[in-house]
């Protein structure tokens, strides 16, 4: 398998190129076209394993092919993690990709000015990039909608939970349209996080590695 075999639009080939991604990693290759095909997806895989590529690559592709892109607000891709530092890297992996198309992507995490990111999300924003407690805050304060939210991502669903997330998980959830394709990776799956993917996906995939 190679990424020319996902069909990716050229201008996303040429920066996969430039990043230097020879060749899919495993999840990469067991991922890429599910997830392409618009299906949902659990994932079992740890950090390391190129997962976040495997999630943000058919994001760009999801994204850019909306035919309405303006017409609406709010953000189409959401993207949940456990930690900032884990928020930071995926916010880092996005904006490679989602530059050249126009797209932006906000990071919302805490320990960062929430007057800004208020601002930055009000002023627009493709992709979100946040970790729970602090996306619940700004959905609160409207500082954005989710209703055009249609690709959501739970990475290291594990240790959302560990943290205490589960609650504001499925809050953030319940405020994007059922019919979103929705993928959860997680290193583990313990008893409750089988039971969320039962419950938020829609005949999902599995894919371990
Ligand atoms: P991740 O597991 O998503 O945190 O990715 C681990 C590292 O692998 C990151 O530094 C990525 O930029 C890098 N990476 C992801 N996919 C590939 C690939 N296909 N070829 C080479 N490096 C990659």
């Amino acid at each position: 398998k190679t990424f020319e075999d996902c069909g990716f639009p050229s201008q996303l080939m040429n920066t996969i190129v430039k990043q230097g991604y020879e060749k899919p990693t495993p999840i990469q290759c067991q991922a890429l076209p599910i997830v392409l095909s618009g299906r949902d997806v659990i994932g079992i895989a740890k950090t390391g394993s190129g997962k976040t590529a495997a999630f943000v690559l058919p994001m760009i592709v999801h994204i850019i092919d909306q035919p309405e892109l303006d017409k609406e607000e709010g953000p189409i891709g959401v993207i949940c993690a456990p930690t900032r530092e884990l928020a930071h890297q995926i916010y880092l992996e996005a904006k490679k990709f989602a530059k050249q198309f126009g797209l932006r992507v906000s990071a919302v995490y805490g320990g960062m000015s929430k007057l800004e990111q208020f601002k930055e999300l009000k002023a627009g924003s493709e992709i979100v990039v946040a970790t729970p407690g602090r996306l619940i805050d700004l959905l609160k304060m409207k500082a954005l909608t989710m209703l055009r939210a249609t690709y959501l991502v739970l990475d290291e669903a594990d240790r959302m939970f560990d943290l205490g997330f589960e609650p504001q998980v499925r809050s953030i959830v319940g405020q994007i349209r059922p019919d979103r394709q929705t993928l959860l990776f997680s290193a583990t799956m313990p008893r409750k996080v089988e039971k969320l993917a039962r419950e938020i996906l829609s005949d999902p995939i599995r894919i371990t590695v």
